[in-house]
């Protein structure tokens, strides 16, 4: 039996991040970690995801940019093995940093997966560790529907693990997931379809952003699906699939990807076995100092049910060991206003309130609405234009600005700072009053009438 002050189940964004923060205030930190290093995000999420999204940049503005740039280029062959091979040598290099990091912290890394014996007792390959705290953040892993011939489908785990490009793909889900996977393979040169049960993707995003992402697909020749859900998958001798949509579509295709969405990882560690209570999703009940309702064990990250992204893990993760280890009484997360990118083709920015939302919550006649609409200038000078939209919506007589949205070239860049002006109170009065930098896309949000 070994005894630490602190132990995170999940070496994913949360775990590691807590438990380095608790090894720097001179705590004796562990964690346990089932597969790779690094959890989610760097293995299987948004590491691996923005690589493949760099190549298709760099496919895009070869395609379709380059030529009207000057260059006159002939691209012999695109090698899936080179992109995938120079992703994963990143991936390890993450991996060699991770394990520096946590040597040189002193947190002891145990390889294994853990179940709960007790409130503050866990056993890994029949070791038993206690510890005075213990922090769940085992994350959570991809939905695979119940319906026939699902499994003839991989989930984004296995688009990850892909050998070859497919040279066709059908892609199911209407999440971040569903749009990014899509959007890479089609700007790879896959033959893609995305499908989506409802009217759009990205729904419940602000109208102006799902409205233009939808044109904006059918613009760049991806092929989408709305109002369908998938029946049942047939897979023939020769490995074709067959995919049967409610609307009676029948799609032909070599690789189905499932992106309906992510379970949390509570389920196989014996949670029974304390005093944690979870939601009825599995998602594990907390309060805003990350406390479950065991004693001394807390949670952090996906496995919350919070905005499932890296920086709210890591970040809840550290205030945690701020508030445990370092007298930091009152340390939490708050989970207002939370930037987020989605890298689609263009990319997605958004912050705050949708208007419907703030209309909801401020009444119509307390919000005031500004928008941009124009051709990226990267674009510009080619033939392929590519529309931007930006939408700040402002509430009350003083005009805060409670949501801002964009689509479109930089907008992953753009949304950082803008975000920081938000969370601390900007008004339109504000933003106006900052110099527009010249000439930009950013330069919209400051300048909008
Ligand atoms: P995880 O990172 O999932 O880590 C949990 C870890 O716990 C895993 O390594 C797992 O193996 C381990 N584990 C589970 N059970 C046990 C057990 N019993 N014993 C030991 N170990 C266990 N977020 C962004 O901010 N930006 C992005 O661009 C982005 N892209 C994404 C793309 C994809 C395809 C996916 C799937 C996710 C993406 N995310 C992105 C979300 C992000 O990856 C997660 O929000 C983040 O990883 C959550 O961190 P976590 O620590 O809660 O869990
Ligand atoms: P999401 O939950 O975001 O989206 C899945 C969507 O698929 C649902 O919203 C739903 O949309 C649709 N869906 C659900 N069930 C079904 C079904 N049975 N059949 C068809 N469609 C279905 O999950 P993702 O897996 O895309 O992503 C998980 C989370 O990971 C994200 O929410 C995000 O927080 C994070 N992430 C972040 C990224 C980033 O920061 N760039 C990138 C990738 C993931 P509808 O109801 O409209 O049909």
């Amino acid at each position: 039996m070994t005894h630490f002050d602190y132990i995170c189940i999940g070496g994913g964004s949360g775990g590691i991040a807590s438990a380095n923060r608790a090894a720097k205030h001179g705590k004796k930190a562990a964690i346990i970690e089932a597969k790779d290093i690094g959890g989610t995000c760097v293995n299987v999420g948004c590491v691996p995801k923005k690589a493949m999204w760099y190549g298709a940049q760099i496919a895009e503005a070869i395609h379709r940019y380059a030529p009207e740039y000057g260059f006159d280029l002939s691209v012999n062959h695109f090698s899936w093995d080179s992109l995938i091979a120079s992703r994963q040598a990143y991936i390890e290099r993450i991996h060699a940093s991770y394990d520096r990091v946590l040597t040189a912290n002193d947190v002891t890394l145990i390889r294994g997966f853990a179940k709960f014996i007790d409130n503050n007792t866990v056993e890994v390959n029949g070791e038993k560790y206690t510890a005075d705290h213990i922090t769940i953040a085992v994350g959570g892993r991809p939905i695979i529907p119940d319906i026939e011939g699902a499994e003839y489908g991989i989930d984004s785990d296995g688009f990850f693990a892909l050998k070859e490009q497919p040279k066709r793909a059908v892609v199911v889900g209407a999440g971040y997931i569903g749009v990014e996977l899509a959007g890479v393979l089609h700007a790879l040169g896959t033959e893609s379809h995305l499908v989506v049960r409802k009217h759009a993707p990205l729904r419940n995003f602000d109208p102006l952003i799902h409205e233009t992402l939808v044109d904006m697909i059918h613009a760049e020749g991806c092929k989408l699906h709305d109002h369908a859900s998938v029946e049942k998958v047939e897979k023939a001798d020769d490995g074709e699939l067959s995919v049967h949509l409610t609307n009676g579509e029948v799609l032909k295709t070599d690789c189905l990807i499932w992106a309906i969405g992510r379970k949390p990882s509570t389920d196989k560690i014996d949670i029974e076995n304390t005093d944690v209570e979870l939601s009825d999703d599995g998602t594990v009940k907390v309060d805003k100092y990350q406390n479950t309702t065991a004693k001394n064990v807390y949670a952090v990250g996906d496995i919350t049910g919070e905005a499932e992204l890296t920086p709210v893990a890591v970040k809840a993760g550290r205030l945690l060991s701020e508030r445990l280890f370092n007298g930091q009484k009152d340390a939490h997360m708050d989970y207002s206003m939370i930037p987020t990118v989605v890298f689609s083709h263009p990319p997605i920015g958004t912050i705050g309130l949708t208007e419907p939302e703030a209309v909801e919550e401020y009444g119509e006649d307390n919000i005031k609405v500004y928008t941009s609409s124009f051709a990226s200038m990267y674009t510009a000078v080619t033939r392929h234009r590519q529309m931007t939209k930006m939408k700040l919506v402002c509430a009350g007589k003083d005009e805060k600005v409670v949501g801002l949205h964009g689509i479109g070239h930089g907008m992953d860049e753009i949304l950082q700072g803008f975000a920081v002006a938000i969370k601390m109170g900007a008004t339109k009065a504000d933003f106006d009053a900052c110099v527009a930098i010249h000439p930009t896309s950013a330069e919209e949000f400051v300048t909008m009438t």
